[in-house]
């Protein structure tokens, strides 16, 4: 079956046609500044990327654009629509409502709604997106797949704040998670790449993107992770804060003279590795800047690789032990220098790297030498096709 995946943000849209049996990307792309003038990039697998620049003052068209490049007589993936067996919508929040995939009715959708003040900024253009595709394509079963699901199995004394009670009874105030999907896929395929017994298994994921966070997972199930109410809480981020100090909002507040939303914009986008160096939240000019010597990018390098570490050390904690650590998304795949800083703390758990495998970009590895008691892999994260799966599974 042909699966449309759609991520769909407040002004863009990513999206991936795969054909679920042999899991391969017959197309993919994404349509930018949706309701701004519009921008559609489609590429069919083994061909150039096609820009097209047109007018999409909202999500509707943007599908409907999408549909119409992927059936196109030249360079379209499929001959006629009907090819289309399901789409998969990635969700962020699905609340304490959702704690799997599920399919897309009218009373999901007013489920799902009904979590829109947990992501006001995310679960809107979600909903906008699915309503445009199921108007597009009436009678095509459509799944939802939340960022937050996999972590609902999160005991209490993970997910409640030491916040009044009444909070998490009126308001649902508690830690629930994000990067959901890419957590349950690492951590499956960990588990599958190591030969572990999944039901006496203690692994971390570490999701090191633009956004991060790391969870730890015990039996197969997550028992905590980082992020919280918000994507905001835990690692520092690209431009993220990750945890501070709750107090350190007045003092900034008035320090500056902002109200809760300036703060609130500080800590989410001016803050993390880009604020702190003032460089730039992406990596690669990181370590640039590191290897030149800029005192201010290595600072954020070390303040970043030094939180990680001790969330791995807080979730060995948790599990009273781990087996094996995965570190996955751009950072994570990718940055070997940050890899080994993180590393360099975990001695104590009798983890050795090996410097060469430690190079890899990208692809599945062990980066242990095969004496370290814990084993360290790269194990690139896959979302899109973790979205098609759940979706052919209940389709
Ligand atoms: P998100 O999906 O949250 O936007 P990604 O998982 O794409 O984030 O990760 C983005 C981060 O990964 C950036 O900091 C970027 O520098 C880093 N990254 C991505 N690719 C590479 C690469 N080839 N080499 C080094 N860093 C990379």
């Amino acid at each position: 079956m042909n699966v449309l995946v759609i991520n769909c943000g407040s002004s863009s849209l990513k999206y991936q046609l795969i054909e679920s049996a042999s899991e391969a990307v017959l197309a993919k792309g994404l349509c930018e500044r949706i309701g701004i003038d519009g921008r559609l990039v489609y590429q069919k697998a083994g061909l150039d990327k096609e820009i097209t620049e047109a007018a999409m003052p909202t999500h509707k068209e943007a599908i409907q654009m999408v549909l119409d490049a992927l059936h196109n007589p030249e360079s379209g993936a499929v001959a006629d629509l009907s090819e289309i067996g399901a789409v998969g919508h990635r969700v962020v929040h699905g609340g304490e409502k959702f704690s799997g995939s599920v399919v897309l009715t009218d009373e999901v959708l007013k489920e799902i709604e009904a979590c829109n003040d947990l992501a006001p900024l995310h679960n809107p253009a979600n909903l906008i997106g699915i309503r445009a595709c199921r108007e597009l394509m009436p009678g095509v079963p459509m799944v939802g797949v939340f960022d937050t699901a996999f972590h609902q199995t999160m005991p209490k004394k993970a997910y409640l704040y030491g916040l009044p009670y009444e909070y998490y009874e009126k308001y649902k105030v508690r830690r629930y998670g994000f990067h959901g999907t890419s957590h349950s896929f690492v951590s499956k395929r960990l588990i599958q790449f190591l030969n572990l017994d999944a039901s006496a298994s203690k692994v971390i994921v570490a999701h090191l993107g633009n956004g991060a966070s790391i969870s730890a997972v015990l039996n197969g199930e997550c028992v905590d992770t980082s992020m919280g109410l918000t994507p905001l809480e835990g690692l520092v981020m690209g431009t993220r804060s990750g945890d501070i100090d709750p107090a350190i909002m007045e003092f900034i507040a008035k320090k500056e003279n902002l109200d809760i939303t300036g703060v609130m914009n500080v800590l989410n986008k001016k803050s993390g590795v880009e604020g702190l160096s003032g460089v730039s939240s992406d990596f690669r000019d990181l370590e640039k800047a590191y290897n030149e010597g800029n005192e201010r990018a290595v600072y954020a390098c070390e303040v970043f690789a030094y939180r990680v570490a001790k969330y791995i050390g807080s979730y060995v904690a948790a599990m009273n032990g781990v087996d094996a650590i995965a570190f996955t998304a751009g950072i994570g795949e990718n940055t070997s220098f940050i890899r080994e800083k993180i590393l360099a703390y975990l001695g104590y758990l009798g983890i050795t790297m090996d410097e060469e495998a430690n190079q890899v970009r990208g692809e599945e590895k062990v980066i242990s030498t095969p004496d370290s008691r814990v084993t360290v892999c790269v194990i690139p994260t896959n979302e899109e096709l973790a979205i098609c799966r759940e979706t052919v599974a209940l389709v």
